[in-house]
């Protein structure tokens, strides 16, 4: 994966200068609660969610089981319908096929639609480097761009953004990449979302190359599947005349029958639609003079540590994501952290759980992704196809335990100490009954660099006047 958030701190450091900020702490829990209560509702009108649920979860398992097969399906699908497919193992290779076709067409300027594939492997930089300037169109991406900044959510990129600082960027920014914001333009949604409109035009009618990623691909006919809310995706994977779609290779499924499930599930998930507004798919490219779409059509295919993460029998349930965002929105460590403690691109519950195992553990912020969270499950509650992410963060916990280091040292000494005490009974009685003699001399605080943390934010349980086994043996025996 690519290294473009390496060189972060720990999450522990980044969330504790996040939480500092009350604006963005406002910003956060305003837009997560109002989506979260939306999904909850449009949820709730379907009867049967909960086989929707396992329809989805069973799909993509399937779908997991067989992926070599049905990724060879899909290729030849593609192949046939007249695009070319490019198989990229990791971030640097799918960024030099993607800069050499753009390079192909002649072009220096290409428009994108959202995709988490392309901010994973960093393209906009890289292509940057090579002198190609990358137009992001989705509203929220184009928000994140405009104001040097990172995306914080999935599917809200400047979730931490009021319209306030949106109006300033729009005011300061635009005329540096094109057509300059309206004069006097205020913070209305109706206004900044003119001014988008017209920004991006200029840019939608003069491109000749389109980069996309997708939600969905079809193995059966090589079909790919792109769902949105704002025709900025439909714009670019219409009007440009070379079109090329980076997509993570667990993105497939076998047949044009299972979209249904999904095509239910993620708009209720992500942005509380019955269904979403655009859903633009495309097979090939488009061979007759007057069809729409594309005439040159490429599909990279990107691996970056996915069959890594296939091998993790309890890990490999995070490929099953459709990137829907309703773990973030739930998330109370991610409500109050924000999404740029992660240090990826893919922030949040799902994101604890998918960055380490992409990139693996060995930096500081990816060994310790799979502890920020509270393990409270309410992700496991909502996601939409059933993945138990307490459990791969607990697997994941274990193998950055496992690695070493001081604090897990500390920590594994402490553990044997413990298992020997239970493992002898009488040393247990004997120690419960000197600690419940001396509870009044007890600190409430434990002393110590390792053991210190542990009740730097949380009291010691205050110690029982007498022993349960004491109690038990002279009221019940
Ligand atoms: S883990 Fe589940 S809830 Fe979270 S983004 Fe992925 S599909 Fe949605």
């Amino acid at each position: 994966m690519s290294g473009t958030y390496l060189g972060m701190p720990s999450f522990p450091k980044a969330a504790h200068e996040a939480v500092g900020n009350t604006t963005l702490r406002a910003n956060l829990k305003h837009a997560t609660h109002t989506i979260r209560d939306k999904r909850a509702k449009a949820v709730a009108e379907l009867d049967d969610w909960a086989l929707l649920r396992e329809a989805g979860k069973q799909i993509k398992d399937h779908t997991l089981r067989h992926l070599d097969t049905y990724l060879v399906q899909l290729e030849e699908a593609v192949t046939a319908a007249g695009g070319v497919v490019h198989w990229a193992a990791d971030a640097d290779e799918a960024n030099r096929i993607v800069t050499r076709l753009v390079k192909e067409t002649g072009e220096s300027e290409v428009v994108k639609v959202k995709s988490m594939a392309t901010q994973e492997i960093g393209l906009n930089e890289a292509l940057e480097e090579a002198g190609i300037a990358a137009y992001e169109t989705d509203l929220a991406e184009l928000i994140v761009q405009l104001g040097h900044d990172r995306p914080s959510h999935i599917l809200v990129p400047a979730i931490h953004r009021n319209r306030g600082e949106i109006r300033d960027i729009f005011a300061q920014e635009m005329g540096a990449w094109g057509r300059p914001a309206p004069e006097g333009l205020t913070d209305t949604p109706a206004e900044l979302a003119e001014a988008a409109r017209l920004h991006l035009r200029e840019k939608f009618l003069r491109a000749k190359v389109g980069i996309s990623g997708a939600n969905f691909m079809v193995a059966e006919t090589g079909t790919l599947v792109v769902v949105e809310s704002e025709g900025n995706g439909r714009m670019c994977l219409t009007l440009p005349e070379t079109l090329i779609s980076v997509v993570g290779i667990e993105k497939i499924v076998p047949t044009w029958r299972d979209l249904e499930v999904f095509l239910q599930t993620l708009p209720r998930s992500s942005t509380a639609e019955r269904m979403n507004p655009y859903t633009s798919m495309w097979t090939g490219t488009s061979d007759a003079e007057t069809a729409d779409g594309p005439r040159a059509f490429h599909l990279v295919l990107l691996d970056n540590g996915r069959t890594d993460t296939l091998a993790d029998e309890v890990g490999r349930q995070a490929l099953r994501c459709i990137r829907c965002s309703a773990c973030l929105n739930v998330c109370p460590v991610y409500e109050r952290a924000g999404g740029h403690a992660y240090g990826s691109v893919y922030p949040g519950p799902i994101g604890a759980i998918l960055s380490p195992q992409l990139r693996g553990t060995t930096s500081e912020i990816d060994a310790s992704l799979p502890y920020a969270s509270s393990l409270c499950g309410a992700c496991y509650e909502v996601c939409p196809v059933a993945i138990d992410i307490p459990e791969v963060l607990v697997h994941l916990r274990e193998k950055v335990a496992d690695q070493g280091g001081k604090g897990h040292r500390l920590e594994k000494a402490a553990v044997k100490a413990a298992g020997w005490v239970l493992d002898h009974p009488g040393a247990l009685a004997a120690g419960e009954r000197v600690a419940a003699k001396t509870r009044k001399l007890h600190p409430k605080k434990l002393p110590g660099p390792g053991a210190g943390q542990w009740t730097n934010s949380r009291d010691l349980p205050e110690m029982p006047a007498e022993p349960f086994r004491d109690w038990w043996k002279k009221n019940r025996t």
